[in-house]
């Protein structure tokens, strides 16, 4: 027998009108591109979606059509998030740190019909322009008053689009399974992979991601997203914003600690979200001037594994909590949270430390399990380690166009990290599986080192790789990026790392190095390395 309650669906534009009604109020703030400050209200900002609904209706936009945008997290991006979906096409945002050949490969693979593109960006289109096949048009997002000198023709301007038409729009009742945004992982082999969100997947995450136990977003929240709106789509943050009545905070193109901090403190934030250079960054600015972040109680941090250090300054030195995150692309992204949970707030720090180390628990939704390479499904002991694999409904089926079927098996996406699942159901990613260090047979974890080199206080940034050795077949070496005007040797940091690891796991060379390569999500580019200093071991 059939539940007999309303199946009405879950639409992204019902999100902007619940925000419209219920917190007409609410403010986004976003540092422009142009420079300085813009300050409006979700009742301003609905508005300005309806009309550039309009404007996209004018220019021949129909349902089903992906836009692409190359943009900042700023108000504008957000009114095409709400816009370009609300309507029923999809927002594309493309990454425009990927290489130029990378992002003419997804604005084709995408089939983009328009490009709305921020000032800053508009250099990087030039020389590609030619390729970009599927275009009709670029759209630059300024006013008259900035639009750029270009090679590009025939230029729109965001505002005027929006300028010319009224903000009486009915946004289109569809099904909730129609694809909202599409997003390209910035895979480090081969052409990056197209992950298709719906309506629906988009809004279950941003209502699943506000649960107190999870990233705990209401209505009180000043939320400040520095992930980037074109990565994961900001972590699902300007949704789940929309849905509470969030204060929202956009950083624009300015993510360096100075202008963080200035706008934390103006805008009194309370929950920060990003990757953890973003914070090394701003920590380090924060030590320089002697302040700490006042209103701020937690923040979010995802991408890669936050060190133990990091928790611990944001923890003694600001009062803040660092809730640890895990997910990927092909997974809206959030899949487990480490927020402060009943037995961690009972906890002695150096107790609560490891246990917040770990990336947490799955949020309802999505169910995890870790798998041998036969697809046996071990124990969660927090010992057994193997292939991360998740299910849930924001989790991927299949990719945008592509075949992949050895990454979706039985209902399962295989991750490609490698982790562990403890009784209480926290789980702890071992390394991607590609990273893994297997020497003599046994395995290293290359991100265990790279934090605990983290710990020492001349470190600014740490990188462990395996690469080939005679006996073991693979050793760890430990590349280290040493913080300004700070003297380290390769013996004090063995010896640092002396008992922090196992003896076998310490690395057989600390090579120094004056930076390291990063992918366009800003992830350590190991595959790089590991070809650069392959026998770097053989040879000495
Ligand atoms: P992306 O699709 O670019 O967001 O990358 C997803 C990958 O980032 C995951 O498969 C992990 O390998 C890594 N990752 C994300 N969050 C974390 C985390 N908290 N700790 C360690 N690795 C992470």
């Amino acid at each position: 027998m059939q539940g007999q309650m309303m199946n009405r669906p879950l639409l992204i534009s019902g999100l902007l009108e619940y925000a419209e009604q219920v917190y007409p109020n609410s403010e986004i703030v976003s540092r422009q591109v142009e420079g300085g400050i813009h300050r409006y209200t979700y009742t301003d900002a609905g508005k300005r979606c309806r009309q550039l609904a309009n404007a996209l209706t004018k220019l021949g936009v129909e349902q089903g059509d992906r836009i692409g945008t190359l943009a900042w997290n700023t108000n504008r991006h957000y009114e095409l998030y709400m816009g370009v979906s609300g309507m029923g096409a999809i927002t594309h945002t493309v990454n425009p740190r990927l290489f130029p050949e990378q992002i003419s490969y997804i604005i084709n693979h995408a089939e983009d019909r328009l490009l709305f593109v921020d000032l800053t960006f508009v250099p990087l289109l030039e020389p590609l322009a030619d390729q970009l096949t599927t275009l009709q048009g670029i759209v630059v997002m300024t006013d008259r008053a900035h639009m750029p000198e270009s090679s590009l023709e025939g230029l729109l301007c965001y505002e005027e689009l929006l300028d010319a038409e009224s903000d009486d729009y009915d946004w289109p009742t569809f099904s909730e399974e129609s694809a909202a945004a599409l997003c390209y992982t910035s895979g480090t082999t081969g052409n990056p992979k197209g992950v298709l969100y719906s309506h629906r997947s988009t809004i279950l995450h941003a209502q699943a991601i506000c649960q107190p136990q999870a990233i705990n977003i209401s209505c009180d929240s000043t939320i400040l997203p520095v992930v980037p709106m074109f990565h994961v789509c900001a972590w699902g943050s300007p949704y789940a914003a929309t849905l509470t009545g969030a204060k929202m905070v956009f950083p624009g193109p300015q993510m360096d600690g100075p202008s963080l901090h200035e706008l934390i403190e103006t805008e009194k934030v309370t929950l920060a979200l990003g990757v953890p250079t973003i914070w090394m960054g701003l920590l380090a600015y924060m030590d320089e001037i002697g302040k700490t972040l006042d209103s701020v109680e937690s923040v979010v941090v995802g991408g890669a594994a936050a060190p133990v250090s990091m928790i611990q300054k944001f923890q003694e030195t600001h009062d803040i909590f660092l809730i640890h995150a895990w997910g990927m692309t092909e997974t809206s992204p959030l899949g487990t949270i480490s927020s402060c949970s009943r037995e961690m707030k009972s906890m002695p720090l150096a107790e609560r430390y490891p246990l917040q180390q770990k990336q947490g628990r799955p949020i309802y939704g999505v169910s995890l399990k870790i798998v041998d390479d036969d697809g046996v499904e071990l124990a969660r002991d927090g010992v057994a380690f193997g292939r991360l694999l998740i299910t849930g409904p924001w989790v991927a089926e299949s990719y945008f166009r592509e075949d992949h079927p050895e990454n979706f098996i039985d209902g399962w996406f295989d991750t490609g990290d490698v982790a562990t699942i403890d009784p209480q159901g926290y789980m702890q990613i071992v390394d991607r599986r590609k990273d893994v260090i297997k020497s003599g047979g046994e395995w290293i974890s290359s991100i265990e080192l790279e934090n605990a080199a983290l710990g020492h206080p001349a470190v600014a940034e740490s990188c462990v790789i395996g690469v080939a050795h005679k006996k073991w077949d693979e050793r760890p070496i430990l590349l280290i990026v040493k913080k300004l005007g700070e003297a380290i040797s390769q013996d004090d940091m063995i010896e640092f790392l002396t008992g922090k690891v196992a003896k076998w796991w310490l690395p057989d060379a600390v090579v120094f190095v004056d930076e390291l390569p990063h992918t366009a999500t800003g992830k350590l580019l190991k595959m790089t390395l590991r070809e650069e200093y392959q026998s770097y071991l053989l040879d000495r």
